[in-house]
């Protein structure tokens, strides 16, 4: 699988983060040991941006087809940086990954051009509030709606983070059915293996294979139900992915978020780094906006368990991040390999069902198309 046309990179606005979400701020006060192996790690980055627009314009014009995602902390925060790159970078596209809170803040000829706007929801009201504070869904739905309502016709969707006691059958199906916002795509990614501490505090192997693994192949089968009741195919991401390599008999033994090879992150300092959760990783430093070519940044690759998996040729990785960092020992990490298994069989067991659904012209094939590195990772 190659690059494909575009570079996509996620602009860090901002590290600080109005939100104090539990499996982030809550993680990161118990992660105190923060060591990476290989890496020493810059602490002290800007605050906001510390480059000059015009820099990231000049970069930018390197790849005419180069794309930028707004990423924070919350990038909101940033408004008025946000108009400013808007109004003065040269891209192909706009994304933003926002908690939404403040989208009602940015004026409609803004919004409007976003491609795709990711927004943080886990699944209903209670659950999104018992994770991201109380207050947080309705508000993020009432500014859905009003986006909607002021002219955004991109592609909005729900980014889920998903961990004990979520139902993942349960949430998923209902952002794609509640009477509040539809959501047509939905992407989840699980808090699994990014912080050193937590998996000895947690229930985490039970969850998977008592809840999310039996979701996960429930869910799999509702989706190309829908499709054969209603001719539909929703974008339920981490399915879309698979179910598209196996459609067109693609190997895929890079990451398919892109990480370190299609999809990088740009510091508040101006430095690139592969992914956004490297910031800092000076090691993994891969130049500046100032002097580097878009087109031509060196490529990471995932090492040790996946370079040897037996399956690294349709999962392709999973996480950069992880994969270096090891915050979950070897033992803890196979259960989150156990679902990437569980993923990929719960695909390939629907998929004579929807060869058979296109072959009858129930669904088209292009249905499962989507813009690749679009911040949906695929592998949860
Ligand atoms: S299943 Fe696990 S070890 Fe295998 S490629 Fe994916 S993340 Fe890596
Ligand atoms: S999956 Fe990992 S490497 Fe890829 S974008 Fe997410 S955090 Fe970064």
């Amino acid at each position: 699988m190659g690059r494909g046309e575009s570079t996509f990179f996620h602009v860090i606005l901002t590290t600080e983060c109005n939100l104090q979400c539990t499996y982030c701020f809550g993680e990161a006060i118990e992660d105190v040991d923060p060591d990476f192996p290989d890496s020493e790690v810059d602490y002290h980055l800007p605050r906001i941006i510390s480059y000059g627009t015009e820099t990231l314009d000049r970069f930018c014009r390197q790849d005419p087809d180069c794309v930028l995602t707004f990423y924070g902390g919350e990038p909101l925060l940033q408004i008025d940086k946000v108009k400013s790159i808007m109004d003065n970078v040269h891209t192909k596209h706009f994304m933003i990954q926002t908690n939404g809170l403040f989208l009602n803040g940015l004026e409609p000829e803004y919004v409007n051009r976003f491609h795709t706007i990711l927004v943080s929801l886990d699944g209903d009201e209670d659950t999104t509030d018992s994770f991201r504070g109380k207050g947080t869904f309705r508000k993020v739905i009432n500014n859905l709606k009003l986006i909607r309502k002021n002219g955004f016709e991109g592609e909005v969707i729900a980014r889920m983070t998903i961990m004990e006691p979520i139902d993942v059958y349960k949430q998923v199906n209902w952002l794609l059915g509640n009477a509040e916002f539809l959501f047509s795509s939905v992407h989840w990614q699980l808090n699994a293996g990014f912080w050193k501490n937590d998996f000895q505090r947690r229930k985490f192997h039970e969850w998977i294979s008592q809840s999310y693994n039996p979701g996960i192949h429930s869910l799999a089968k509702s989706w190309v139900d829908r499709m054969a009741d209603r001719g539909v195919v929703l974008r339920l991401y981490p399915f879309l992915g698979i179910a598209q390599s196996f459609l067109e008999g693609e190997t895929q033994n890079m990451l398919r978020c892109g990480g370190g090879w299609a999809n990088y992150a740009i510091q508040t300092d101006g430095y690139i780094v592969p992914c956004p959760t490297m910031w800092g990783m000076k090691n993994y430093y891969l130049g500046h906006i100032d002097s580097a070519n878009p087109l031509n940044l060196k490529q990471i690759f995932v090492g040790e368990p996946c370079s040897n998996c037996d399956i690294l040729d349709i999962c392709g990785g999973r996480c950069l991040y992880a994969n270096i960092t090891k915050r979950w020992d070897k033992e803890a990490y196979a259960s989150v390999c156990d679902t990437v298994r569980n993923l990929i069989e719960s695909i390939s067991e629907q998929t004579p069902r929807i060869r058979n659904l296109i072959k009858e012209q129930k669904i088209n094939p292009k249905s499962f198309e989507y813009m690749k590195y679009n911040g949906c990772e695929i592998i949860p």
